[in-house]
């Protein structure tokens, strides 16, 4: 193995879902595959089916009719391991399992040259386990490709305890050489993207759990106010319950059940009792044709409220009141809903502290992006045609998530989870700054990475949101890492080293 040489050989172990799209994107990138599969005819298959999409592209004219043929050229099937016995690299995508695995590296460790590097593409198992008892342990690796693979940009490249330097520069290199943005992740549980991206549905499952919104209100909220491209419920029924729940499981395991990575029962559920989603036809919404449209908006038909009382210092508040046609009393009235803009707490922990009227008082979350749709609650008994008031007074100019009362709504606690897990991931040196921003964007197809967010949001706000939300829960699932503490009480930025 030498660094940047101008031709590589990869071998490829393992034809399935993975195995065939590695094998697809390093061809089409100009490098020489082999591909090996312990079923007969199944590298084989894996690679016609290959072909059939490179015609496909070329007939929608994609393609051009040389670049597919060039693809298909580098491509070849081969029938036993001992035939990757000149490859420079191989990378393993057969079955998630340690004892495969190990027996796997074992062989190629007598096949292949000794300077030929060994990786795999695991999600789960330790480098470090697969690695342990092999004669050059130096040379073994991980790489951690995201599933469609010619489409997903990213690839996690990990160091097992005795990876060589060389090796890492080298698998950074074939990553970019196939088109991917390669980040270096340390060998811990769920690597980088599994393990980060526990926050996003974990808080969301945990706000439905707690009765205070739908999943259709979270995933509206987090498309509309924080940018996320997919909300948390969508995603879950697009990558399956089967999928990521045992991922949740085993990222919750490893880490000793640290409450940050906590799911709910309502996960364990869906499995159990086969809403799987989209592939079931039925997830966390239905997929069959004659559905619903579950995400309907609903509507507000009472009176708007005429006159509102803004209490406290928000402008974002202020400003959408008038917006909205509201006129603004200078004192409360007495009559008149008084509107709050909790960072953190919920309306009744406001209420409390500030001695309002509970009756009256409504809190709208003004952090993200308010320009399209807002989160309005009410403290328990709170007046109805207060509530029904306010929600049409914002009808007119906003869409209007109406939920129970929570410490930071759905928006905050759910961006402050996501954004705590990066720091904890910055803090413990999963990887560095910008490769976690960077491999929560591309991995996830997340709008900003974790640090970029608590950044863009505040880092003192993020860190005041779960402290209250640690307050008031009393649950340590909120407690803010380290990494963010610190960052907050100096006032810099959450992407300071
Ligand atoms: P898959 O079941 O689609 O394919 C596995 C292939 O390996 C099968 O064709 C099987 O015949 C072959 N195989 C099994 N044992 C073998 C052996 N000893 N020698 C040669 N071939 C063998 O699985 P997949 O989804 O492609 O996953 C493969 C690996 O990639 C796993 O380690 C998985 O954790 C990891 N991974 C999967 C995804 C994903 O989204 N599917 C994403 C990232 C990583």
């Amino acid at each position: 193995m030498t660094q940047k040489q101008t031709t590589i050989s990869l071998g490829i172990v393992g034809a399935g879902a993975m195995g065939a799209g590695i094998a697809h994107a390093a061809s089409a990138s100009g490098i020489d595959v082999r591909l090996v599969d312990a079923r007969e005819g199944a590298a084989q298959k894996a690679c016609e089916a290959i072909g059939a999409r490179l015609d496909k592209r070329v007939g929608q004219g994609k393609l051009s009719a040389d670049e597919a043929e060039g693809t298909k050229r580098r491509l070849a099937a081969v029938r036993g391991l001992d035939e990757l016995k000149d490859c420079d690299v191989v990378v393993e995508a057969i079955i998630e399992d340690l004892d495969a695995k190990a027996g796997l590296f074992e062989q190629l460790e007598d096949i292949l040259r000794p300077e030929a590097v060994l990786a795999s593409n695991t999600s789960s198992i330790p480098i470090g386990a697969l690695a342990a008892g092999r004669r050059h342990r130096g040379r073994i690796a991980g790489m951690h490709f995201f599933n469609p693979v010619p489409l997903m940009k990213l690839v996690e490249v990990i160091a097992g305890p005795d990876t060589e330097e060389a090796v890492l520069d080298f698998l950074v290199d074939l990553g970019r050489r196939m088109g991917k943005t390669p980040v270096r992740v340390r060998d811990t549980p769920g690597f980088l993207v599994n393990f980060g991206g526990r926050a996003y549905p974990t808080e969301a499952l945990a706000i439905v759990q707690e009765g205070v919104a739908t999943p259709a209100q979270i995933d509206a909220v987090m498309r509309d106010c924080h940018g996320f491209r997919m909300g948390p419920f969508e995603l879950m029924d697009l990558t399956g319950m089967d999928v990521n729940f045992p991922v949740t499981r085993f990222v919750h395991e490893c880490y000793f059940y640290d409450p940050r990575l906590r799911s709910t029962p309502l996960h364990r559920y869906m499995v159990e009792t086969g809403q799987l989603g989209r592939k079931a036809g039925r997830g966390f919404f239905r997929y069959e044709p004659e559905s619903e449209d579950a995400a309907a908006e609903p509507t507000f038909d009472a009176e708007p409220t005429a006159t509102v009382f803004v209490h406290g210092e928000s402008t974002v508040l202020r400003e959408l009141m008038a917006e909205c046609g509201a006129e603004l009393l200078d004192s409360d009235d007495g009559r008149s809903p008084i509107l709050i803009a909790p960072l953190g707490e919920d309306c009744t922990a406001y209420v409390c502290r500030e001695g309002l009227d509970r009756l009256r008082t409504m809190a709208i979350d003004t952090l993200g992006d308010t320009r399209s749709r807002v989160t309005l609650m009410a403290a328990p008994g709170a007046e109805e045609s207060i509530r029904q008031g306010v929600a049409s007074l914002l009808a007119r100019r906003r869409k209007v998530t109406l939920i129970g009362d929570s410490p930071g709504f759905i928006g905050q606690r759910m961006v402050a989870m996501v954004a705590n897990l990066g720091c904890e991931m910055a803090q413990s040196g999963v990887a560095s700054v910008d490769d976690i921003d960077c491999a929560m964007r591309l991995g996830l197809n997340y709008p900003s990475g974790p640090l970029e967010m608590a950044d863009a949001l505040g880092v003192k706000n993020i860190h005041l949101i779960l402290q209250q939300l640690q307050a008031l829960t009393g649950d340590d699932r909120y407690r803010p890492s380290q990494w963010l503490r610190r960052r907050a009480q100096l006032g810099v930025s959450a992407r300071v080293f």
